[in-house]
This record gives C-alpha cells, structure tokens and sequence, in this order.
C-alpha cells in the first residue's frame, strides 16, 4: 500500500497532465502525478505527431485564427478563451524550444514551432516534470476521487500494477487529465482512454457539457492503429470491386461512412507525387508501418480502410468547466485537456489538428495553478475523507459482472455508424434502453475481484460515458457540428446553446447559455 500526502494530485501524464504538475510545482505545490501507463509514452499524443495551435502575436493573424472554425463548430465557442489559450500555448510552445525540443528551421532558417513529435514532446515533459520534484506513480491507474465531508474532492486511490498493491494519495486539490474516452476502438494510443476521469469526477458530483461531440471518427487501415489521416487527401477510395466511391474524401468520412454500411471500401494513395511520397515517409513513418509489415505499397497498391470510432478523444465534449482556472463543479477539483470539454475553443467541431494540442497544454498549466491556489486557501486544515467511487467497487451481495462483456454491449451501441455516426431519436432511445439495462445490471453487481478491478471500472466509465453522449445528443434535435441527426438534418438557430449532463443512475440533461461573440451573432 502506498499512502502519499500532496498539495495536488494530478490523474494522468500526458500532454494536460504534465503541464498541470509542471505549474503547479512552479507555484510551490507539492505534486503526485499518477498515471494508468508511463507517463511520456501513454495517451494520445505519446505515439503521434501533433500540429499545435501556434499563432503569432500578430493581432490580425490571431483574430482569424479565432474567428476560422466559428461556423463549423456550430457557433458555440467562446472568443474569450480562445484568446487566453492562444497566449498561453505561444508561452508554452516557446518555453518547449528553450528547454531543447528540436523544432526544424524553414527555408529562411526560422524555426517552425506548429508541430510536435509525440514522442519526443512527452519524453522531454517527463523529464521536466521529474526536475521540478514531482512525484510520478507510474503504471497506477485511480480507482475512484476521495472527497471531505464538504465534498471537496480530496485526492484519490488506485492500483499500482507493477508493484502490486493499491494507492491512496491524500491531496488538498485534484487535477483530472486522464484524457478522454475512445471506447477502446483500437486507435493507437486509446487503450488507455476509456473515461475514467468522467466517472470519477461524475461520482463526485461533477458535470459535463458537449458530450453530443463525440462521434469523431479516423480513417485507418482495418488491420492497423494507426488514425492518422492527413495523407488521405491524397486518397481515392473505391468500393471492393475497384469502382471508384463517387463523392468520398477524407473530408466527406459520412460518404465513407455510408459505403462501409454496405460492404468493404479501399483506399490508394495515388494522388501524390514522387517528392510528396517521399516527404510523407519522413514526417510522419508510423503511419506506414503497418501498411509495410503487410507488403503493401499504398501508392500503387489498394488497401482495406474502416472508420474507427475515437469518441471524445477527437469530439469536444468532457467535463464542464466554470471558470477560467478550469474548475469544475466540485470545489477543489479540476479538468484538463481531453477530459474537459473543449467546445470553448472548438465548439462541436473536432479539436484534433491542433486546438487539441493547443488546449492540452493551456488547460493544463491553467489547472495546476488553479489547483495550486485552492490547495493554499485548504491549508493545514484537518478533514475527514472517503471514498466517492461505488459502481464495482463496493461489496453488494449480487454477482459479479463481467467487464469484457459490458465492453462489448457498449462497443455495439456506439460503433455502428447507422446508431453513433449517423444518429436519430428512434436509434438514439432504442441504444439507452440497452445502456441503462446494463448499467443497472453493472451498479447492481458485487465489487470486482482486484485482478479485474481495473477492467471493470473502465468498463463503468465506458457504459456512462455512452450514457451521457447519448442523452445529450437526444436533446440536440438537430445538426451542428460532428453531431448529426437523420430526423433533424438542418442547424437549429434556438439550440445556439451547451448541453449540460451527469448524473449516474438517472442521468440528467439540461442547457447552458454561450458567451456572445460579434461573429458569432451576426452569422447564427
Ligand atoms: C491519432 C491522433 C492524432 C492526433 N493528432 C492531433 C493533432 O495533430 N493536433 C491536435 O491538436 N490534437 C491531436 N490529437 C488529439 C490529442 O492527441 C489529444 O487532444 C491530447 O493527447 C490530449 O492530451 P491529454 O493529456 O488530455 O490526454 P492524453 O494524451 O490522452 O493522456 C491521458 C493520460 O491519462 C492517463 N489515464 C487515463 N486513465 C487514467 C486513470 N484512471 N488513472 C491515471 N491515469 C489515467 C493515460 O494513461 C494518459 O497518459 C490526436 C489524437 C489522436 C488519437
């Protein structure tokens, strides 16, 4: 048992969860950082190249960075954060270079800061995060938030899988950064991606907003990971005869979508040039490698393609926030990156290609302070905690349920295009009736044996986050941003509003307003 005392705990070690300890450090926090894999190679961005939302302080070039995405994020962002997240990812970006990363130079020797190397980014994160005294539980997945009797969140507990045993970290602030949910679809770097911090923090009385946004969905070869999918545009796709698909590009994925509900589809990468191949090869080569290690050349070669669900990770939706420290709705408890809602920045609209990246890192050190400052005003006060966690934690009397199974009954609701993709309120009603049976078969079910403790909560957090998408995209009887409704094609001018949702056992839904912005306005 390892039992540790911090100011802040951060759950999770990618690129939000660094940055909250590397700034919350910085304000004389002492930080535990606990993470489900090894920080610097687990989540999202560790095994990718990530474009990051650089803009020069230029005030034209920043204000059209803000105002691009306003109509296909369904004007739901709000122009105020996408100022602070625009200073403080330049700050980030360029404190990134001075502590070594090698970003390449342009032809005119300037160095080019809109793009990371996954791997080096993170490596390099760890290393500073190790330097300024943080605390790193390694392969130590949290279990559930401990909370005082104010209900304050007030650290967690979890397993530590290589040494064997459990922690519990008392802390006076929480960091959630566990990153969002991808329903374990099998793109790379989601396997530890299952809405863990959804769960916990919802166990705490914290609530989302956007989860409607989480049917994004990346072209990728059906026997690979890898959804990287920039090099698609290159891409014609045909059906499994050889016809081309008419309409398909990996900007149109719906008309991918609707050809992979009739049959198999294939894509060659036969529209770049010699040059364009080989510098595709250099930039990204993960993204060949699975097509290598089975013979074929992309370019001259068709290859079997599918639409791999990465739900919340490239949709927006996550934990609400109600301030600009990235507080939530439980004092004392905060969200970062993928596990917050990122429709501030990116509305409905998917943040991946760079907002993502962009808000990972802002969010971040925005948390860490926060947290930092709310661990001061706690001080040395003394406080009473337990657990907030319950579902396959708790002894119940009834069976046991089993995670592979629950897994499986999510997964059959949310990867059918025809339900998830392509959603609608019949489709939508008939997937809730089968999620909350399972739900209460899985809230009714005894504790998990602790070999399989870890499973079945990842199991938990999968079934309530489908939940909660669900509900929400209910209560969007119509079309904007990646959320789409057969029965309501069009955008609907009266629902230029958030869709807020929590709750476990009856889940809730209801609506907040959004910051006005002139565009905004004038284009709704
Ligand atoms: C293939 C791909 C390409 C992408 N490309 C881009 C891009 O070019 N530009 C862009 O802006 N965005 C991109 N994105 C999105 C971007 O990767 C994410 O937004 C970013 O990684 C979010 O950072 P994060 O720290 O919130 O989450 P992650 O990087 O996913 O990290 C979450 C961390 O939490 C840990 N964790 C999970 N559960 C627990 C638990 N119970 N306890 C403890 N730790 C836990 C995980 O192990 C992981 O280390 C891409 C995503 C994918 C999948």
């Amino acid at each position: 048992m390892t039992q540790l005392d911090a100011d802040v705990l951060v759950l999770g070690g990618g690129p939000a969860g660094t940055w909250a300890a590397l700034t919350a450090a910085k304000r004389g926090a002492r930080v535990v950082l606990a993470d489900k894999g090894y920080c610097g190679t687990s989540g999202a961005t560790a095994p990718s190249g990530t474009g990051v939302w650089y803009i020069d302080p230029d005030p034209a070039k920043r204000e059209a960075a803000r105002t691009s995405r306003e109509e296909m994020a369904g004007f739901l962002i709000h122009r105020d954060w996408g100022h602070r997240v625009l200073d403080r990812t330049y700050e980030n970006v360029n404190t990134i270079a001075e502590w070594g990363y090698p970003f390449p130079l342009d032809e005119h020797g300037v160095s080019r800061r809109t793009s990371l190397q996954g791997p080096e980014y993170m490596r390099l994160m760890r290393r500073r995060v190790v330097k300024a005294g943080v605390q790193i539980l390694d392969h130590s997945p949290a279990l559930e938030l401990l909370v005082d009797e104010s209900g304050a969140a007030a650290g967690a507990t979890g397993v530590r899988r290589q040494e064997g045993g459990s922690w519990t970290v008392q802390a006076k602030a929480v960091v959630v950064a566990t990153g969002g949910c991808a329903f374990l679809s099998g793109a790379l770097g989601t396997n530890v991606l299952t809405g863990d911090g959804f769960l916990m923090a919802a166990e705490a009385g914290a609530d989302l907003s956007g989860m409607e946004f989480s049917n994004a969905h990346a072209i990728c070869t059906t026997h690979g990971s890898v959804t990287k999918t920039l090099f698609y545009s290159w891409a014609t796709f045909f059906y499994e005869d050889g016809t081309p698909i008419p309409g398909a590009d990996s900007r149109k994925r719906s008309v991918i979508a609707r050809a992979l509900m009739q049959g198999k589809v294939f894509a060659q990468i036969d529209r770049a040039d010699a040059a364009t191949q080989v510098a595709m090869r250099a930039s990204q080569p993960n993204f060949f490698l699975p097509l290598d290690r089975a013979g074929i050349d992309p370019f001259t070669q068709r290859f079997e393609v599918t639409l791999r669900s990465e739900g919340t990770v490239r949709g927006t939706g996550g934990l609400r926030l109600r301030d600009e420290t990235c507080a939530t709705s439980v004092a004392g408890l905060y969200a970062a990156g993928d596990a917050a809602t990122r429709e501030l920045i990116c509305g409905g609209f998917t943040g991946g290609g760079s907002h993502n990246a962009a808000w990972a890192m802002s969010s971040g050190s925005f948390a860490g302070e926060g947290a930092a400052d709310f661990a001061k005003s706690v001080g040395g006060k003394r406080r009473t905690l337990r657990p907030a966690g319950g579902v396959a934690l708790r002894e119940t009397q009834g069976e046991r349920s089993d995670p592979a199974a629950v897994v499986a009954a999510v997964q059959s609701e949310i990867f059918p295009y025809q339900k998830n993709y392509f959603r609608s309120g019949d489709g939508l009603t008939e997937s809730l009736a089968q999620l909350d049976g399972v739900w209460r078969a899985v809230r009714a079910a005894d504790a998990a044996r602790p070999e399989h403790v870890v499973r079945a909560r990842e199991a938990a957090a999968m079934l309530a986050t489908a939940r909660w998408m669900y509900r929400s995209a209910l209560a969007r009887p119509e079309t904007r941003g990646m959320h789409k409704r057969l029965d309501h094609p069009e955008i609907d001018g009266g629902q230029r509003h958030h869709i807020i949702t929590g709750g476990l056992d009856e889940v809730f839904v209801g609506t907040a307003p959004i910051v006005e912005t002139a565009v905004a306005r004038a284009a709704a």
